[in-house]
């Protein structure tokens, strides 16, 4: 437990922090005066305040004992001397006899080398490194922890002043953070450019009074706020009525946590020392944040952000500022967050230009979602959510996963010079928007847009399409946090075939499993998701599911034709099992007297080498097939599409893999089987002229991809790409890429 003088002598000297804070006064008087107080109550020759003037350099911007024209002159690079150790490591260096520590670098300019003893702490905010606080003095002592303790205070109060712009306006190195240029290279999930302002997703709680007068109120104020958020939690846990023991582990982890005494204890030690409620909540915050940085373990990892995302909440229950912070969302919006769930980016919906998540997977739900409305996203994002604040103009380059947050004007000029060119090109491509997409031999290439919501189906006009090739069923269940009943998936189909105004959709039935996790259905464990219980398998072990939507899907259509096919079919059996299902879900809606769709078709998508060699029977029996190119190729090269290491390993234009393709259009066409390709790479306008030279003359993709693919097909003969892809294989070439590319740039 803390010394009671000691307390006393700290409350006194944030108050004194409090009052500078409140004065009129310039940032450097206010550095100034900072420096004098903490020297003064700590009893040192020496307090400095080192700050960041860039990403890699700090400047002594105010000292108490050291030479004062040194001030805004001495400058270190980040790791360079005890300030730049403790800056770099985020913790504290404390010893009797600096000169002998390693690392120490003298600045004889400062005057320093007369002092002995020398405790730095790092300034920080949320785990952003602001800069060092340091005191030094000529008896050469260690510091106690009291000492250490008080300026790991003073230090958090200036990091919150300066978050609050409190010495705006001294210098380079003062200048208010969150007005920079900042470019975050991430990840492209979604490409396409947009241009906006921030929106963030959950806005940063801003702490405006640190440091409190009457700790006995601050007390009661945590403690009221800690049990709300040991309700909220506990209710979290009530709801979520999982089964499954890993799940209920870490959920019982993060129970634990917010019962923590050590948390807990901590927290009421900084309170007594005179900081408020919910800097005291934001100092363990930026303690946890630290050591998330330094820890490799992924278990305490996410221990770590556990604590992390409590004491957010807690924050947001102690200051009230939630969502609903009144804040109107800018024009133009942009949507900032460190992740987001898909339920909750369909809410947003088509009035985002631009998505920029911190954490996000290229696979993840909401990317998926994104896609679906053909919203730019860059994920792993920097630390982008702590960097933007709301209203931030920012540039989105999803094309390269780059985020450009309070560009220049040359960046500026750059970016918008490169979207009038895309937008040239999208008029380009409506003014061939309802052309057939006819090549110079003649041959027509059927274009089919990919779907999966509502918000696709406005697309099936403006893009062109002639119809929907692939409509992912399942983003209608992945996006809800309960399983939709069958009336309301009647609904959905309904609104879609009404929607398509007599254009073929062809239903895809629920495809779950590997990374497409349904929240309200019992996870299982399984060692490679990718090759294990998903899509058909699931709906042929689980039929209850597969028979409700395909019952849905007989209503929906009531009358009018209805196309439907069954994903990841690996052999012969399952599409019959498949099949027959459909066939009792019609004699069952028969018998109830519903009206039977005018005509059906019912068809697999080939997506496992496998079914490229099932028996003659199966290519006779099947209506149509639709290989569903993402998966096949990753099975193919047996690469997980995924996996950042290798999914761009293999061309899609590998030789190999052509000649696989090229042997599935043979045994489709034998048996007069109609085919198309659905999978990302049919909306790539060089792999979408190559499969049509093989072949494949049906192709379904990304709306947004339909012009450039058209563009290119009518410019080009089939012959003779395809005799170009021939001669490049006979030449032994591993990718016919270069020689497709060599041809087209022969013919521009
Ligand atoms: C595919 O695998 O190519 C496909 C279209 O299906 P999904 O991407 O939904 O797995
Ligand atoms: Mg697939």
């Amino acid at each position: 437990m803390a010394d009671k003088t000691f307390e006393s002598e700290s409350r006194k000297l944030l108050g004194r922090l409090r009052d500078t804070m409140a004065e009129e006064a310039a940032g450097q008087a206010r550095l100034d005066r900072i420096t004098h107080l903490t020297a003064d109550s700590i009893g040192t020759e020496v307090c400095s305040i080192y700050l960041f003037r860039d990403a890699e350099t700090l400047e002594l911007c105010a000292t108490e004992g050291l030479n004062p024209a040194s001030v805004h002159k001495t400058r270190m690079k980040l790791g360079e001397g005890l300030v730049g150790k403790v800056a770099r490591r985020g913790r504290v260096i404390n010893t009797a006899d600096a000169p002998k520590e390693p690392g120490f670098r003298y600045m004889p300019e400062t005057g320093e080398e007369i002092y002995s003893s020398f405790l730095g702490v790092p300034i920080q905010r949320l785990g952003e490194k602001l800069g060092v606080l340091v005191v030094q003095s000529r008896e050469a002592r260690e510091y106690t922890s009291d000492e250490i303790y008080a300026l790991e205070v003073v230090a958090m109060v200036l990091a919150e002043m300066a978050e609050l712009g409190a010495f705006v306006g001294e210098g380079a190195a003062l200048t208010a953070r969150h007005t920079q240029a900042v470019m975050i290279r991430g990840l492209t999930a979604q490409e396409g450019t947009a241009e906006g302002n921030v929106w963030l997703h959950e806005p940063r709680v801003v702490v405006t009074n640190p440091v409190a007068d009457d700790p006995h109120s601050e007390l009661v104020r945590l403690r009221a706020g800690v049990e709300t958020l040991r309700v909220g939690v506990d209710e979290m846990l009530a709801s979520a009525m999982t089964q499954d023991t890993e799940q209920l582990e870490v959920l019982e982890a993060y129970r634990m946590f917010a019962n923590s005494k050590g948390w807990k204890r901590r927290m009421e030690e900084d309170i007594s020392r005179g900081l408020s409620a919910e800097a005291a909540v934001e100092k363990e915050q930026s303690a946890a944040r630290a050591r998330i940085s330094q820890v490799t373990d992924p278990y305490l990892r996410e221990r770590l952000s556990d604590l992390d995302d409590l004491s957010n909440r807690l924050l947001r229950i102690l200051t009230g500022q939630g969502q609903e912070t009144g804040a109107e969302m800018p024009p133009a919006p942009i949507l900032v967050a460190r992740n987001i769930g898909p339920g909750e980016l369909l809410e947003y919906g088509r009035r985002l230009r631009g998505i920029v998540l911190e954490e996000g997977s290229v696979g993840s739900h909401a990317a998926i979602v994104a896609r679906a409305l053909a919203i730019p996203l860059v994920v792993q994002a920097g630390n982008i959510s702590t960097e933007a604040l709301n209203g931030d103009h920012v540039m989105v380059d999803g094309d390269q996963g780059i985020v450009h947050l309070r560009p220049d004007d040359t960046v500026v000029s750059a970016f918008r010079d490169k979207m009038a060119m895309k937008a040239e090109a999208q008029e380009r491509y409506a003014s061939i928007r309802d052309k057939p997409a006819i090549t110079q031999c003649g041959t027509q290439v059927h274009l089919h847009m990919n779907a999966g919501l509502m918000a696709d189906l406005p697309s099936l006009h403006e893009s062109g399409a002639e119809g929907v090739g692939l409509f992912r069923t399942e983003l209608q269940f992945l996006t809800r946090n309960k399983m939709p009943r069958r009336s309301e998936l009647v609904d959905i189909y309904t609104r879609v075939i009404d929607a398509s105004h007599g254009k073929r959709v062809v239903f895809r039935t629920l495809d779950i499993g590997s990374d497409k996790v349904l929240p309200y259905m019992k996870a299982v464990s399984e060692p490679n998701p990718a090759l294990g219980w998903r899509a058909i398998r699931v709906g042929l072990d689980k039929p209850g599911v597969m028979r409700m939507q395909l019952q849905a899907l007989l209503r929906a259509a009531n009358g009018r034709p209805l196309t439907v096919m069954f994903p990841f079919v690996a052999q012969f059996e399952e599409y019959r099992a498949a099949k027959a299902e459909m066939d009792k879900a019609l004699a069952r809606e028969s018998k109830l007297g519903h009206t039977l769709p005018a005509s059906l078709e019912i068809g697999a998508m080939l997506e496992t080498p496998s079914l490229a060699f099932a028996p003659p029977k199966f290519f006779d029996e099947v209506e149509f097939l639709s290989i569903g190119g993402n998966d096949l190729k990753q099975f193919f090269f047996a690469a997980d599409r995924e996996n950042e290491l290798v999914r761009r390993r293999y061309d899609t234009l590998n030789v190999s893999f052509l000649t696989f393709l090229e042997g599935i259009v043979d045994r489709c066409r034998a048996s007069n089987t109609r085919l198309s390709f659905c999978g990302e790479d049919a909306g790539r306008p060089i792999e979408a002229l190559c499969l049509a030279a093989i072949g494949l003359h049906s192709l379904s993709m990304r709306p947004a991809s339909i012009g450039p693919v058209k563009h290119l097909l009518m410019r080009h003969d089939l012959t003779e790409v395809k005799k170009v892809i021939h001669e490049a294989r006979d030449n032994g070439n591993q990718s016919v890429r270069p020689a497709v590319m060599e041809y087209l740039r022969g013919r521009t």
